[in-house]
This record gives C-alpha cells, sequence and structure tokens, in this order.
C-alpha cells in the first residue's frame, strides 16, 4: 500500500512538474513563470532588493522558418532556451511566453546588474551561430528590460508591460 502511495505521489509530482513547463523546450511555462514574477516581487517587498525582468524575442524569426522550414524554427527556439537557461544565474526564472519571446526574471538585480545580464544573453546567442539540419544560421535577439524597486511597487502585470515597452522600442531602432 506505501508502495502505491508512493508511486501515485511521484505520478502527482510528475504532472505538476509538466504543468509547469513548456513541452518544446522544458522552461516553465507562461503561467508559471508569470507566478515566479509575482513571488519574487512579493518576497522582494520584505527583502527590499531590486527585482529584474528581461523580455527577449528573437529577431526576424519569420524569416527562419519561411527560408529553412518550422522544424529547424523549432530547432533554433529549443538551442535559444537552452542557452539562456545555460547563461542565466541558477535562481533566475526562465520562462517561453510566446513563440519565441521569452521572459526572465531576476531575483536581486539592480539597474546596472541588469544591462550586464541582458548582455551576456544577448552576446549568447548572437556570438554562436546555431547548428541546424540547414547548416549554421547567425541568429540575433533583442531585449527588454525593466527593473522593479522596492520603493516604488508596481504590479507583476505593469512591470512585464514596461519590459515589453522597452522590447517594442529596441525593435523598432533597428533590433
Ligand atoms: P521581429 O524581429 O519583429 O521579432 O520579427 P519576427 O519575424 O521574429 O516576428 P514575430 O516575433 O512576431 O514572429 C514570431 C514568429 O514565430 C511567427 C511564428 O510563425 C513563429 N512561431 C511561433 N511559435 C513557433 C513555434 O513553436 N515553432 C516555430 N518554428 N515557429 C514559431
Ligand atoms: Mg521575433
Ligand atoms: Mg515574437
Amino acid at each position: 500500500q506505501a508502495g502505491t502511495a508512493i508511486q501515485n505521489l511521484q505520478l502527482l509530482q510528475d504532472s505538476q512538474e509538466q504543468a509547469r513547463h513548456d513541452s518544446l523546450t522544458g522552461l516553465l511555462n507562461h503561467s508559471a513563470v508569470l507566478n515566479a514574477l509575482t513571488q519574487e516581487l512579493s518576497r522582494a517587498k520584505r527583502t527590499r532588493h531590486p527585482v529584474g525582468v528581461l523580455i527577449a524575442d528573437l529577431d526576424h524569426f519569420k524569416r527562419v522558418n519561411d527560408t529553412y522550414g518550422h522544424p529547424v524554427g523549432d530547432t533554433v527556439i529549443q538551442e535559444t532556451a537552452q542557452r539562456l537557461r545555460e547563461t542565466a544565474r541558477v535562481y533566475d526564472h526562465v520562462g517561453r511566453v510566446g513563440g519565441e519571446e521569452f521572459l526572465i526574471i531576476l531575483p536581486d538585480c539592480d539597474l546596472q546588474a541588469l544591462r550586464e545580464c541582458a548582455e551576456r544573453l544577448r552576446t549568447a546567442i548572437s556570438d554562436m551561430p546555431f547548428d541546424t539540419s540547414s547548416g549554421p544560421l547567425t541568429i540575433t535577439v533583442s531585449i527588454g528590460a525593466t527593473v522593479g524597486s522596492p520603493d516604488h511597487p508596481v504590479s507583476p502585470a505593469l512591470l512585464r508591460k514596461m519590459a515589453d515597452y522597452a522590447l517594442y522600442r529596441v525593435k523598432s531602432r533597428g533590433r
């Protein structure tokens, strides 16, 4: 009986894990990474640390799909996810929030540190070509950034909007 109970618990944990993760990349899914943002902001209220928020979107990704096909596009998304995960700090939350759009939550990260992190993530994508079945592809990413400060608490939704707006601006300025 104990064995069955343990097995059931394992199955429950597995399905909870699956519910939090994106199946293509293994990153946190949209709702899980938004939960992480909410939790980090309420933790930051107590610790009085700033929280960094980054939104990364691959540049001209439609061209990759159109030129090389959707499966190659999927490979690029998977490799992007891996590079973001490897480059982020262990306690950062990395999620996939759209086709080729990623939300990264960085606890205890001020503007200066966030700038450095964003630049590290950007070059992790652009500096090494992606290995695909159509050969090596050079991919670039644009990143919008904002910091939630304990002195000016704002809602998770507004913080996300501000990062989105920064992304929109960097896209319109040439990516
Ligand atoms: P921009 O530089 O402005 O971001 O240009 P873009 O072409 O990347 O534009 P956008 O971000 O709007 O394009 C997203 C594209 O991603 C559109 C869609 O065809 C593709 N896409 C969305 N989800 C997936 C997916 O799971 N796999 C693949 N291969 N493509 C996807
Ligand atoms: Mg894009
Ligand atoms: Mg996009």
